[in-house]
């Protein structure tokens, strides 16, 4: 494969019309009829990978764009035609996989590109079906709005007007009567929209059960593994895991909110105090947007393995959105154009540790992205989503030795920090994916018991919460912030998974910085290459099923926080 490197106001790709497209697809059909031997074969899957990269290229930009700016009607208008599009793009596809799955060269086609495609392919072909395609585009809707109901709000604090990623710098303000209020502003805006999100979570919840009937599955849950291409283990192996956290971790996380409260000098963590680990505030970046990017420069060519370069490539052709403004949708992502071997990531600064955080995560995603740049197929450029969290929590992690850039004298502090808050995460991780199991496994539940789940999940991962009188909060609604849970169900376990992956490069990097980093570019290279379980054999890491994994990177991060007792 051979790319130029464009700059991303070059990045375009026509509008693909349906027609057009099914047109290209009869040439390919007619095409593989036609074949006459394996390399005849490996031609069509060539062709139609092209034509696959192009319309994902579309789609990336299309999303991208929207999530630039919600208030833009172009967008908008351009989102909702992707959106009508895109099942029936994904319906000549899956026609296109089941003929390569179903083909008698499939050996020989597995030896070329590989068995991880066709297991992928196969998990696609049950994962969808035309009688799906009016209620895929509803459920495009149904994201959408709720995307645009949380990127319209207009928060007044002290003065301000602000959205949600502005208003998280107070959250984390050294003043707890700052965070407190600020808090108060957020959740009163949850509790004044709770018919919405209610709303909008029932009929989605509603929808992909009926979906998942219909391709004659029990329940969601079923599909959701599906559609997240959870090839080589199953929810039997996710409950064993929420198990593990549960024994090994949460009794953990109650001692780290003890000593929490005895350096902030308070009786208790309460909600409102959960990401502030230091009377003095978190350390925060010495500088703004630009003087961060300038400090990265510096930090990956300390770095190696080819990451300055790359970081260099990202800035050159502004493959960056990174700061806060009004209409601009909330959270931090990677996205690419594959026809183009690039990649993009978004953010919204607001002048936290997060920044830096988000940053360094989003980048791991994209340097994976370029790294597998030359693997054979579009399926294989970014692997599933609980092994491309290793490459971006990964390098969270592996740029540690790097923080004195950003935070000076706070590097340490940083770290320490940084840690703290990767082992209380792994509960709350677990805790956003049980509850989804709990949702989708009685569809027919209202709100109410909804948010009653939840409440149950605190209980069980979470047992020192406690939420004060805030509103909508305590009575269970803290869940509706979390975007995954509206936008891509299901996608959650996997942050933990990776974690505890990532962890691992941490107990690595601690030993010898220079085998962790080969061993983790060689990791972003192989790409989606392969299954979970085997990217990480492959990289030497003890997969999260295994009895004992969590134990033992607990006990070494126990060690480095010096809480042996
Ligand atoms: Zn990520």
């Amino acid at each position: 494969m051979t790319y130029q490197a464009v700059k991303f106001d070059e990045i375009h790709v026509d509008r693909p019309e349906y027609t057009d497209v099914a047109a290209e697809f009869a040439k390919l059909d007619a095409a593989w009829e036609a074949a006459a031997d394996a390399d005849a074969y490996r031609r069509v899957i060539h062709d139609w990978d092209m034509l696959e990269r192009r319309l994902t290229t579309w789609g990336n930009l299309v999303d991208l764009r929207f999530n630039q700016d919600t208030s833009n009607a172009d967008y908008k208008q351009a989102r909702e035609y992707s959106d009508e599009l895109k099942p029936r793009l994904t319906d000549l596809a899956v026609r296109m996989k089941r003929k390569l799955i179903e083909s008698p060269y499939r050996g020989e086609l597995e030896s070329t590109f590989g068995s991880q495609a066709f297991a992928l392919w196969e998990a696609d072909v049950l994962a969808f079906d035309p009688k799906i395609e009016a209620d895929l585009v509803k459920e495009s809707k149904l994201d959408a709005e709720f995307t645009d109901l949380l990127a319209a709000a207009k928060l007044q604090f002290q003065g301000g007007t602000y959205n949600f990623a502005g208003l998280a710098k107070f959250h984390v303000d050294s003043d707890r009567q700052v965070r407190y209020e600020s808090n108060a502003v957020k959740w009163q805006w949850f509790a004044d929209n709770v018919q919405q999100l209610d709303r909008i979570y029932d009929e989605q919840v509603r929808l992909r059960t009926a979906m998942a009937k219909k391709l004659g599955y029990e329940d969601f849950i079923g599909l959701a593994y599906k559609r997240m291409k959870r090839v080589d283990y199953g929810q039997a192996d996710v409950e064993r895991f929420r198990a593990a956290i549960r024994e090994d971790v949460v009794p953990l996380a109650t001692e780290l909110r003890r000593r929490q409260a005895e350096t902030l000098g308070i009786d208790q963590v309460m909600f409102w105090d959960e990401g502030i680990f230091d009377p003095r505030g978190n350390p925060k970046p010495q500088g703004d947007h630009d003087w961060m990017i300038d400090r990265a420069k510096h930090m990956f060519d300390a770095m190696g393995g080819g990451l300055g370069e790359f970081f260099r490539l990202m800035d050159e052709c502004q493959l960056m959105d990174l700061k806060n403004r009004d209409n601009k949708a909330g959270g931090g992502f990677c996205t690419d154009f594959p026809t183009f071997g690039l990649p993009f990531i978004f953010a919204n600064f607001n002048g936290t540790k997060g920044d830096v955080e988000v940053f360094t995560h989003e980048i791991g995603h994209a340097f994976q992205g370029y790294s597998s740049r030359e693997q054979p197929l579009v399926d294989y450029l970014f692997p599933t989503y609980e092994s491309c969290e290793i490459h971006s929590m990964g390098l969270e992690f592996l740029t540690w030795p790097q923080m004195d850039k950003f935070f000076g004298e706070d590097a340490e502090r940083f770290c320490q920090t940084h840690l703290l808050q990767s082992l209380l995460f792994l509960p709350y991780g677990v805790a956003v994916d049980h509850f989804q199991h709990l949702v989708y496994a009685s569809p027919d539940a209202t709100p109410q018991q909804r948010h009653e789940m939840w409440r149950e999940m605190e209980a069980m991962y979470l047992p020192t919460r406690n939420c004060g009188d805030l509103p909508h909060v305590p009575m269970g609604g803290q869940w509706q912030f979390q975007r995954h849970i509206y936008l891509s169900p299901f996608y959650y376990i996997d942050y933990t998974l990776a974690l505890t992956c990532a962890l691992q490069f941490w107990v690595r990097s601690r030993a010898d910085m220079a085998e962790a980093m080969e061993s983790y570019v060689a990791l972003c290279k192989r790409g989606g290459s392969a299954p979970f379980r085997q990217l990480a054999a492959s990289a030497g890491l003890v997969s999260p099923f295994e009895d004992g994994c969590l134990r033992e990177v607990v006990g070494q991060a126990r060690e480095f926080l010096d809480i042996n007792r």
